[in-house]
């Protein structure tokens, strides 16, 4: 998952993008073999930002979900698997080209349907999508085997990264764009098919993709797309023609996948939650720390796997670096996503701002205080949408929902802390390890606690920059398993070992 947006123009531009109501849609229908397929029973597919229904997609079923494996299975053992390395990474990069073409509308449809702010949207995921496959692309001819020593001098023996077949590929809603570009893009460049199942939340990115695969000349089953939700995703999962499975969602859901993917022994890759520390401590950079603690936490609204919402502050600053979140906060444009400089969008729906608000009040009854936010903004033009101000909590304690759980919504929970030892056992004290922020001037320091840490990613005086050349992924319960450079061309690929004896 790359970066998190960058810091935010405290300031709106006016009047912004189209508003979702003039959306080209693509088709809405599965995508198998080439060919789009309308059947199924329809669910709708919502604007979090108005409440309005944008439109209704087909659920892909049990057969309609075998047809897609089969047809994956088909072009893999077929056209797919006879194409040269060049002509892989030709028709890569004139996807990419495509992609790139068309960035606006992904924008459009990505925004109208999640609710992150357009700009973001443009700024991270969408352009995310388009470097990754451009990126991987470029590893298909530099992306080979090894030969290994071996004792005997009458023997050969070398390695070769194989494809593993296909490959099933099921998304969270958040950045559905980027998720095409950091799967779909190295399964297909490392020679795999694949079969796409977007968030039932978050899926015209997707359908959008599959019309330009088919314009840039991927033949027919190197990518399909299957519609619907946690039923459709377990009927792809359990497939017994499914060869490897890359997953990002949610802890519970990820937990069902791999027991469903364990029938079939089905490798599994997951990129799962997170309840990430962010460490301020009292020699901070006083000028970044605000808006790094801030934007580190409330990108996306909160709903970014890596949030720093629990944010470790060194007792003897919380004076001092309190105000400066608080006002960085505040700085957070929140409103309308469609409009250009809006910063906070709504929440994905209705029941999930429901469960971020049974967590706060949750806290409040247990004596926490809520240093600003807490409640749904006063704009009455915001009033269809599921908004929530940014919140940050104090005094929260470390055994509560709130610090434990992901609540994957604007809410952070402030901790201070006394000693570094001490620090370092509450920041490790949770059954996630995807990301920590430290924020200190002594390198020392920043270098032992890093080390400390249990995590996949720490950043130190930053926040949220995953550099899309580098690896990604969880420690403990976040994940297994890295996106990202060469690791993800690890991960799509099994090393075949071939041994020659010379004699
Ligand atoms: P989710 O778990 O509800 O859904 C993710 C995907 O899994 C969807 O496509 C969904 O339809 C499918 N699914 C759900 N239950 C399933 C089941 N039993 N079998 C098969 N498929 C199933 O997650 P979400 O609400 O869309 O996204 C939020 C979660 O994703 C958060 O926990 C967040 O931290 C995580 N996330 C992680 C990363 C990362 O890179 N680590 C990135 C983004 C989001």
């Amino acid at each position: 998952m790359p970066d998190l947006p960058a810091r935010p123009e405290p300031t709106r531009s006016g009047d912004g993008h189209d508003a979702p109501s003039s959306l080209e849609l693509p088709h809405l229908a599965a995508y198998i073999a080439g060919r789009f397929e309308t059947s199924g029973e329809p669910f709708a597919c919502e604007n979090p930002a108005t409440g309005a229904e944008l439109c209704t997609l087909p659920t892909s079923n049990r057969t309609t979900v075998g047809r897609a494996v089969d047809a994956a299975q088909t072009a893999f053992l077929g056209e797919w698997g006879t194409w040269s390395l060049g002509r892989r990474q030709r028709v890569l990069d004139r996807l990419s080209d495509l992609l790139e073409m068309h960035q606006h509308e992904f924008s459009r449809l990505e925004s109208a349907e999640n609710g992150v702010p357009i700009d973001l949207v443009a700024r991270f995921s969408v352009a995310a999508m388009v470097k990754n496959v451009r990126y991987f692309a470029s590893w298909i001819d530099k992306f080979g085997g090894e030969v290994v020593p071996v004792m005997s001098s009458g023997a050969l023996d070398y390695v070769v990264p194989e494809p593993y077949g296909v490959v099933a590929i099921l998304t969270a809603y958040n950045t559905p764009s980027l998720f095409l570009g950091s799967k779909v893009g190295p399964a297909l460049a490392t020679g795999n098919t694949v079969v796409v199942k977007p968030s039932p939340l978050a899926s015209l990115t997707a359908l959008r993709f599959a019309e330009l695969c088919d314009e840039a000349g991927l033949p027919p089953g190197v990518v399909n797309v299957v519609l619907g939700g946690a039923e459709t995703g377990a009927a792809l999962v359990a497939h017994p023609g499914v060869d490897k499975v890359s997953f990002t969602g949610s802890h519970d859901a990820g937990r069902a996948v791999s027991r469903a993917a364990a029938e079939h022994l089905t490798p599994v890759a997951l990129e799962l939650g997170g309840k990430s520390p962010n460490i301020v401590f009292a020699d901070a950079d006083g000028g970044r720390v605000g808006m790094g603690a801030a934007v580190g936490a409330f990108a996306l609204t909160g709903q970014a796997c890596v949030a720093g919402t629990r944010l470790f502050v060194e007792r003897e600053a919380l004076d001092r670096v309190l105000p400066e979140i608080v006002g960085a906060t505040h700085m957070l444009p929140l409103g309308d996503p469609q409009v250009s400089g809006t910063v906070l969008g709504p929440l994905i729906s209705a029941a999930h701002r429901t469960r971020v608000e049974a967590a706060i009040q949750t806290a409040r009854d247990g004596g926490a205080e809520i240093l600003t936010g807490g409640d749904r903004p006063a704009d009455p033009n915001l009033s269809n949408g599921y908004y929530l101000n940014p919140t940050l909590v104090l005094g929260a304690a470390d055994d509560s929902p709130l610090v434990r759980e992901e609540l994957f919504g604007p809410v952070v929970a402030v901790l201070p802390f006394e000693s570094e030892d001490e620090l370092v056992r509450r920041a490790n004290d949770t059954h996630y390890g995807l990301a920590a922020g430290i924020w200190t001037r002594d390198v020392g320091r920043a270098h032992r606690v890093a080390r400390a840490l249990r995590a996949g990613t720490v950043w130190i005086n930053s926040y949220g920059v995953v550099p899309h050349t580098a690896p990604f992924g969880g420690f403990k319960q976040s994940g297994s398993g890295r996106e990202g450079g060469r690791w993800a061309m690890d991960m799509y690929t099994q090393p075949k070992n071939v041994y020659i004896d010379l004699s």
